[in-house]
């Protein structure tokens, strides 16, 4: 997926980090979280302890990770980085732990995805700043408690429901990230074409915005290949028409819905009559996990009103018949 919420190569990524903004002051949108989290920082460091742990959550690309980076930053304390898949055992997390330092933020992604047995360990970590960890094996095997420093978790996760109760409950900060305005994006568009030096006029960041799915990290990668385009079909400058021919060879649509969002759609009204349909027969109709469904294609789809969560299953709604060109069965005739 092209403008997919993934991650595809190392280049992609460095430019992510490049664009990623370093301070709170420069973190756009997400008024809420934001003003909260200026006061817990600010209350920690007066009294020089850790802040509490945090848990962000919502769609890929809202700006979890940048969040926590900010904090480590704002706080002035190292961030350590990993993710729940990729603490296998008890003592890979373990590891972790004994290595940070005080006030430190350990940042973990995909939360959710943490094995029961490294699970366990957190949450004397969490709650108390120990862990109990096994020395040797078979018989002469014994636990030992070991002491923490005081740390930050920020626990980021695309749904806060995927987590077990015990787990959230140790969250002192819950934050839900939202989509951003088309307003929000329009100046993170600007920002970023500064730092990539590039020209782009009001209306063509305005465009890029429109059409990024109110995410930033899909409007910075739209950015980067409308730039693209600019400097070998345009003189260079992003101009609102610039912007629209480059997002349509892109096959970025005018609502902004990509390749991915129609085929959902698409199959949702010729195979499915518009819905309701179980997400586990869409999956299986468009050859797509479950989990990329309800994780990255239909948070969007649903703030925008395209689509309609219910007890019997996924419902397209009927701008969504009018986009497609179709009628819908059950409209009124009259
Ligand atoms: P997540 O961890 O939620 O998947 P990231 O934090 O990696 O998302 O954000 C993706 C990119 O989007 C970042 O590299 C950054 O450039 C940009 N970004 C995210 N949130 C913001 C924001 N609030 N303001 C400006 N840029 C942002």
């Amino acid at each position: 997926r092209l403008i997919s919420a993934g991650r595809e190569s190392t280049q992609e990524d460095a430019l992510e980090r490049a664009l990623r903004p370093k301070q709170l002051a420069d973190y756009v949108g997400q008024q809420k979280i934001r003003g909260q989290l200026e006061i817990f920082i600010e209350a920690a460091k007066r009294r020089a302890e850790s802040m509490d742990h945090v848990l962000l959550f919502g769609p890929p690309g809202l700006g979890k990770t940048t969040l926590a980076h900010i904090i480590a930053r704002e706080m002035g304390v190292n961030l350590r980085q990993t993710s729940g898949p990729v603490l296998e055992r008890a003592g890979d997390l373990a590891a972790m732990l004994t290595n940070l330092e005080p006030n430190d933020v350990l940042f973990i992604d995909e939360i959710h995805r943490l094995s029961p047995v490294v699970e366990e360990i957190l949450y004397p970590a969490l709650e108390d700043f120990q862990i109990d960890i096994m020395i040797g094996e078979g018989p002469s095997a014994r636990s030992v408690k070991l002491d923490l420093p005081p740390f930050t978790l920020i626990g980021a996760t695309t749904r806060a429901g995927m987590l077990t109760n015990p787990l959230r409950d140790r969250f002192g900060i819950v934050a839900r990230l939202e989509f951003y305005t088309p307003e929000e994006l329009a100046l993170i568009v600007r920002r970023s074409a500064h730092l990539l030096n590039c020209d782009i006029v009001e209306e063509g960041a305005v465009e890029i915005a429109k059409r990024s799915r109110g995410t930033p990290r899909i409007s910075n990668r739209l950015l980067r290949r409308v730039r693209d385009f600019a400097e070998v079909k345009a003189d260079g400058t992003i101009t609102r028409a610039v912007a629209d021919a480059a997002l349509t060879m892109l096959d970025v649509d005018h609502l902004g819905l990509d390749v991915m969002d129609r085929k959902l759609l698409g199959a949702m009204l010729e195979k499915f009559g518009g819905g309701p349909v179980g997400v586990d027969n869409l999956a299986a109709a468009i050859g797509e996990a479950r989990d990329t469904i309800e994780d990255v294609l239909e948070p969007y789809l649903i703030q925008q009103g395209y689509l309609q969560r219910t007890p019997r299953g996924r419902v397209a709604t009927a701008s969504i018949w009018r986009h497609f060109g179709l009628t819908s069965p059950n409209t009124n005739p009259n």
